[in-house]
């Protein structure tokens, strides 16, 4: 079926808008989404500006929701209607999947980063030409066909425009914490970074019971929602010196935890050498930069560890509902991040991502959805 899509179609290019694009048909195990909204994460743009790269033309997006419209006939858990959030795709199969680290998947680049369907079909094309896919998603659309593994139901009574990006920016953010650094109550964690995922870690830090969550950015206005949202202390590290000032915050010892979600060298390694004894920092950017560790003096000396994490080491299904359920507690306020644009502006809501006057932009492509219907 024709669709209409925002296609990249060169490394660095602008969103163009396209309504001759051609939508693969469904496979046995798949859904028909149609989308009612999409957020913009700091993947896209990486994968706009060729940072990372799958291949032009490509249509991006990977933090969709929408309402299920068809399902194909062995789909068992799905019915039209439902709404849901689509996230990346595990196979299901492989022995990380079955282990329950679908983030490990081993068909993982296969299966959401080589532009195809995860049998190697097209999922897009155009004029008869392929155009490459993301996640097994490209929520840039206004209709999708995902697989089942693709999706997570969520509540009806919510505002599906909000929920979409739980499917990565938020889900890696608290998933870094909630299932990769699990900070015992009590301990202390800076987050470097208030974007979506720097502020999700700092969430999920305070609902894990840290005593000391700091927030450390550059911008004032960020500083100041990170406090709104639970950091019990800010650092704007344009301010001086950011490593002394965690120190002073803690008693001289640094923090037992760090996430970075900057990518940037010098701030990477302050996450490290901020660091307690036997702290654990967990970068997490999307970057090409590199850091400069001295192993033994950085690391091995005082029993310090560095991670990478992949999606927050989650499982959509378990840690998309879970968030919900904090978020209706109160305790994770992601929708105070999130400013609506219209789908054609997507250019415009993507460049104020790049500069940071949008922490997350969310498209709303279906202007008729009504919430709580
Ligand atoms: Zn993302
Ligand atoms: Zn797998």
């Amino acid at each position: 079926m024709r669709i209409k899509a925002a296609v990249v179609n060169k490394k660095g290019g602008d969103f163009e808008m396209k309504d001759d694009v051609e939508l693969a048909d469904m496979q046995a195990d798949d859904l028909q989404v149609h989308m009612v909204a999409s957020g913009i994460c700091h993947s896209d743009e990486a994968l706009r500006k060729g940072t990372a790269e799958i291949g032009y033309p490509i249509v991006l997006g990977h933090e969709g929701s929408g309402i299920v419209e068809k399902v194909g006939p062995e789909v068992k858990d799905f019915k039209p209607g439902d709404h849901v959030v689509l996230s990346f795709y595990g196979c299901g199969n492989c022995i990380n999947c079955l282990k329950g680290v679908p983030t490990q998947c081993l068909n993982y680049a296969a299966n959401n980063l080589s532009g195809v369907r995860p049998d190697g079909s097209a999922h897009f094309t155009e004029n008869g030409h392929q155009v490459a896919d993301m996640f097994d998603q490209s929520s840039f659309t206004t209709t999708t066909v995902v697989r089942e593994r693709n999706a997570v139901k969520v509540p009806k009574d919510l505002d599906l425009r909000q929920l979409g990006p739980l499917g990565c920016g938020y889900v890696t953010g608290s998933g870094t914490v909630f299932n990769t650094l699990k900070p015992e109550p009590g301990s202390t964690i800076a987050v470097f970074g208030t974007g979506a995922v720097g502020l999700a870690a700092m969430m999920a830090g305070r609902i894990s019971g840290c005593t000391k969550v700091i927030a450390v950015d550059i911008v004032p206005d960020r500083l100041k929602l990170a406090k709104e949202l639970g950091a019990t202390d800010t650092i704007n590290s344009k301010d001086g010196d950011t490593v002394k000032a965690i120190q002073d915050l803690t008693d001289g010892h640094g923090v037992d935890y760090a996430v970075d979600t900057t990518g940037v060298k010098a701030v990477m390694e302050d996450s490290i050498k901020a660091l307690a004894q036997g702290g654990t920092t967990a970068t997490i950017a999307v970057t090409d930069q590199h850091v400069d560790l001295d192993t033994w003096n950085d690391l091995c000396v005082s029993d310090r560890k560095v991670v990478g994490v992949n999606m927050g080491d989650s499982i959509p299904q378990v840690d998309i509902p879970r968030l919900i359920r904090f978020y209706k507690m109160g305790l994770f306020d992601f929708d105070k991040t999130e400013k609506f644009y219209k789908f054609d502006e997507i250019n415009q809501a993507n460049a104020d991502s790049v500069s940071g006057k949008t922490i997350k932009p969310v498209l709303v492509i279906d202007e008729d959805y009504k919430p709580g219907k």
